[in-house]
């Protein structure tokens, strides 16, 4: 479903990822674990095209996103990069639209779907997200949670293939963080493709079928979460793990 090959990428003379390469099946669950500063957030944004590359490969569902550190023409990356939703950290809603207008933007935008098959779709995933009391409150009245489960059934609502979540719940108060986990375990049930930055070792020992560990900018290890946490084979994964566990 995704491969990345040979990924660089630097700021000025900052080297932030080198030689990075990975790969995800579809219908797995990869997340990734390692230090501030290691690469994890640059790497989503490459693959979602947030950010230029100097080097490598990005190739999604088969199609070419990007080739020896360009990236495709814009009609294509349009095309591939919807097919991605990505969630963020501060949740970034329109905070001038309700929780349903923020919803049905870009389907709206993009999608050329009747308004009421994009009106019961939106409706469809405030239920899944246990949000339907919610559609008509804009998201400065939701709690943080809530917020991130509106962004989630926000990018749902493209139909993605593929679902980024940069540490999706390190925002929230942790007894917040339950709420949104549990979303996003729903989703991997459904063999939804995900790749998760997390600081979240317990969901990723119980929800990811890989672990990756990066660390300044390479992949230092990667495995079944049994393995990465429980037979690490790198000290340096070794000592990472000492101290978030
Ligand atoms: P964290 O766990 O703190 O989110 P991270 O693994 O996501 O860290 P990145 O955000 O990918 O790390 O950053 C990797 C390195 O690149 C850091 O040293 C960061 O300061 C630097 N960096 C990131 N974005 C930029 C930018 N736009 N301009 C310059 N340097 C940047
Ligand atoms: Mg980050």
């Amino acid at each position: 479903m995704v491969e990345v090959e040979h990924l660089r990428k630097s700021f000025d003379d900052l080297e932030v990822l080198k030689d990075v390469t990975f790969s995800v099946a579809a219908s797995e669950v990869l997340a990734v674990i390692g230090p501030s500063g290691s690469g994890k957030s640059t790497m989503l944004r490459a693959l979602a095209h947030l950010e230029e590359i100097d080097g490598g490969s990005i190739r999604i569902g088969g199609e070419t996103l990007a080739k020896d550190g360009r990236y495709a023409g814009s009609a294509k990356l349009k095309g591939i990069t919807v097919r991605m939703g990505m969630v963020f950290q501060h949740f970034n809603l329109f905070p001038h639209l309700t929780v349903r207008g923020n919803l049905e933007l870009a389907p709206k935008l993009v999608k050329g779907l009747p308004a009421t098959d994009i009106r019961a779709n939106a409706s469809e995933l405030l239920e899944k997200v246990g949000l339907s009391d919610k559609a008509d409150v804009y998201p400065s009245n939701l709690s943080g949670g809530q917020k991130q489960r509106v962004a989630i059934a926000r990018a749902l609502m493209m139909s993605p293939e593929i679902l980024l979540f940069d540490e999706p719940t390190s925002a929230l108060d942790p007894e917040l963080t339950g709420e949104v986990l549990q979303v996003m375990k729903q989703l991997a049930e459904e063999r939804m493709t995900m790749i998760v930055v997390t600081h979240e070792m317990g969901f990723a020992r119980e929800v990811a079928d890989r672990v990756m560990f990066m660390a300044d900018g390479e992949i230092i290890e990667s495995g079944r979460p049994e393995q990465l946490f429980g037979a690490p084979q790198h000290e340096r994964t070794r000592s990472f793990l000492q101290r978030v566990l």
